[in-house]
């Protein structure tokens, strides 16, 4: 088979499996995480590939020291330790000693109005695209990655590919941190060969070696009213002036960095001072300005700072082989689960179809055509990597 005809061969895949996915509905909570995963295993088995569906829950990640806890972020994940989780692995095996490549990419769909979770969940195929949510973030690119088979029985490779379809991504990353998790007691993280991750977020198919972090925070300053023109009560008025300096200035340093203010409550008379200031917020750092810098920050500022446990930490990946002779890499301007493979020392790119406009919309869509031209790029990419 020519690439042309695999192309067009795992396009109609991709279609039809991402077309299954979308009413799956595999959101946060929803047992269409499981029929979802069920889906892509029928169709990963169906290709040859050696799977494993792993059930898991709060028990299992508390293991970990780095777990999410999204509760902490937003009521609405309270109750998150009795949820069953679901991640799917597969595994192609060439037999012969060689480099690994993971693939890896978040089944879960963003949640954008809670009282209506199931809006545009119905898939439909016009002319140019696909409606339906998550098609753009990012069932469309975990579809791409689970055709990788039908590009390698066309060439001769070595090594081994690890699929990795995981939940949670979308409140923090706990699913990806799973699967690191179950491939480090497997074995698969110890080479001597090259490991590398490629996350199919939507990056309209540039690869992206950079990725932005996220950085919630909570500031409470509290302060005694006495009088319109008391003493003392102008504390809160100064802090926060002196908050949204260092925020300003942090803006205004970093082209990339954003600041996102998003909650601010303070009091409930105009007359009179602001009793219980209250912020809410997240940052997007960045490798340069990064978590635990912009942290300082605030916490300079004199107020109290809570941070939520779901941060995720910019990535500057570097070593980086996939994709490294075609493209010169950009930055991905959103956080993703890059950081959590990162830190296992695994270079990391964001390559997918797809445009994070689209993602997080409820008119979410994916351009056909970008499909075909993510195929036709990853596969480049792939043949490059294993050569
Ligand atoms: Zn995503």
């Amino acid at each position: 088979m020519n690439s042309d005809d695999i192309v067009s061969k795992s396009y109609s895949e991709v279609i039809n499996l991402t077309k299954q996915l979308i009413p799956s509905h595999p959101m946060y909570a929803n047992h269409g995480q499981f029929e979802g995963q069920k889906i892509l295993q029928d169709y990963l088995n169906s290709k040859g590939w050696t799977t494993y569906l792993d059930e898991y829950g709060f028990e299992d990640l508390k293991k970990n020291e780095i777990m999410k806890k999204p509760w902490e972020y937003d009521d609405y994940y309270k109750g998150y330790e009795k949820i069953k989780k679901y991640n799917l692995y597969g595994i192609l095996d060439s037999g012969i000693p060689g480099k690994t490549l993971i693939l890896n990419g978040h089944i879960d769909v963003d949640i954008i109005d809670k009282d209506n979770p199931l809006e545009n969940c119905e898939p439909y195929l016009s002319s140019d695209r696909l409606w339906g949510r998550g098609s753009t973030d990012m069932l469309s690119g975990l579809c791409s990655l689970a055709t990788i088979k039908n590009y390698l029985d066309n060439i001769s490779w070595s090594g081994k590919v690890i699929y990795t379809a995981v939940v949670d991504e979308e409140i923090g990353g706990n699913g990806s941190i799973r699967a690191c998790q179950w491939m480090r007691e497997k074995g698969f993280l110890e080479s001597e060969y090259p490991i590398e991750c490629i996350i199919s977020e939507p990056s309209d198919c540039n690869i992206c070696y950079e990725t932005l972090g996220f950085l919630p925070f909570i500031i409470s300053c509290k302060s005694q009213i006495k009088h319109m023109n008391g003493e003392g009560n102008k504390m809160n008025f100064f802090k926060l002036t002196n908050i949204f300096n260092e925020l300003a200035k942090l803006q205004i340093s970093d082209d990339e960095l954003n600041v996102n203010v998003g909650y601010i409550h303070g009091g409930n008379d105009a007359s009179l001072p602001m009793e219980d200031l209250l912020l809410k917020g997240v940052i997007a750092t960045t490798a340069e300005h990064n978590n635990d810098y912009v942290e300082k920050v605030l916490s300079d500022c004199g107020a109290d700072i809570f941070i939520p446990g779901i941060s995720i930490n910019a990535v500057k990946s570097s070593n980086n082989i996939f994709g490294k002779s075609l493209y010169k890499g950009d930055l991905f301007k959103s956080s993703c689960d890059a950081s959590v493979f990162y830190n296992h020392n695994i270079p990391v790119c964001v390559f997918g179809p797809g445009s994070l406009e689209q993602a997080h919309t409820r008119k979410e869509y994916i351009l056909l055509s970008e499909i075909e031209r993510y195929l036709t790029q990853f596969y480049k990419c792939v043949r490059e990597y294993f050569d």
